[in-house]
């Protein structure tokens, strides 16, 4: 067993090649083998997003406050709220991040694969960042 302090883990700012806006990242735990998961807390200002990326084995997205955005690309742009609970598959192209006028946390966790939880592609386009919202 093994805890974790709270104030242990510095915080970092999101790497300007995956990120896009302003993008606080908290680490929650690393890969402890044989386990392959790892977890961290996301938090991003109005506007800022995530390029779009791949998970090899999936992610899990936990929406701990405000309001975002996800997107699988070729489908609409799906609102997450505090509280809801975001099952991306291995593979599934996708960008996620606040919306355009209120912050947002996850909780993200990702198992990794030969050396990496995630595959990078391009920014999110403003035009695919403002584009239609599926609506319920
Ligand atoms: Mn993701």
């Amino acid at each position: 067993m093994k805890i974790t302090r709270c104030g242990s883990q510095p915080s970092a700012v999101g790497p300007e090649e995956w990120f896009m806006g302003r993008v606080r990242m908290d680490p929650l735990f690393a890969v402890t083998p044989p386990s392959r998961v790892a977890g961290n807390v996301a938090t991003f200002e109005p506007g800022a997003r995530t390029a779009w990326h791949t998970h090899p084995l999936g992610q899990i997205l936990i929406v701990t406050s405000g309001v975002g955005r996800i997107q699988r690309r070729g489908d609409l742009i799906e609102e997450i709220r505090a509280g809801d609970v975001v099952w991306i598959g291995p593979d599934e192209i996708h960008w996620h991040g606040a919306s355009p006028t209120v912050a947002m946390s996850h909780i993200g966790l990702q198992e990794w694969q030969n050396g990496t939880a995630a595959y990078w592609l391009e920014q999110v386009s403003d035009e695919d960042y403002d584009g239609p919202v599926k609506q319920d």
